[in-house]
């Protein structure tokens, strides 16, 4: 464990924060594929989302579980024991305070700024890493689609049903009263 150097794990960890990364083109491809559209890394929006699907009004973000805290609730209070047990976010053993005050930061971001966007009208869906692997990512990619799919229909409800027959009905009796 941890046997990188610093410069080792910086060009790692850089990587793995790229834009680009593996499991962003996993989401993408697995959208695309079903038919959805969507724009890429939007700066216009808060948290500048991964995807941008428009006609869902629906932000994507895809979180790598380490730099977000997947399964780590940094505020609490053991966090020995919650560190200790998140299975996809393995703090290294060294310079651990400087990684939880890191990973606390970018966990308090993500909140404040799916806020933001959810005032503003947008669903935020977040898609973590680890259930894009190959043994997860179809169930999750479907998933996803039938998520998006269910925004679409709720947004789209029809407030009053049938009103239309209602208004015929209001017409028939109308009629009958006047006869
Ligand atoms: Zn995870």
């Amino acid at each position: 464990m941890d046997k990188l150097s610093p410069e080792q794990r910086h060009k790692n960890m850089a990587a793995i924060r790229g834009k680009n990364t593996k499991p962003e083109l996993v989401v993408r491809k697995g959208l695309w594929s079903r038919g959805f559209r969507y724009r890429l890394n939007s700066k216009k929006l808060p948290g500048h989302p991964d995807l941008v699907l428009r006609k869902y009004r629906t932000c994507i973000f895809v979180n790598g579980c380490f730099w977000h805290g997947h399964h780590i609730n940094l505020q609490f209070d053991d966090l020995q024991f919650t560190i200790e047990n998140s299975e996809c976010c393995k703090i290294p053993k060294t310079n651990r305070t400087f990684w939880v005050a890191k990973i606390r930061r970018n966990q308090a971001r993500d909140i404040e700024e799916q806020k933001r966007l959810a005032e503003m009208g947008w669903h935020c869906i977040t898609v973590w890493e680890c259930e894009l692997k190959p043994s997860k990512r179809e169930e999750t990619l479907k998933s996803l689609a039938f998520t998006l799919n269910k925004i679409w229909l709720d947004d789209h409800a029809v407030k009053k049903p049938y009103p239309k027959l209602e208004e015929e009905e209001g017409m028939l009796k109308a009629a009958e009263e006047r006869r």
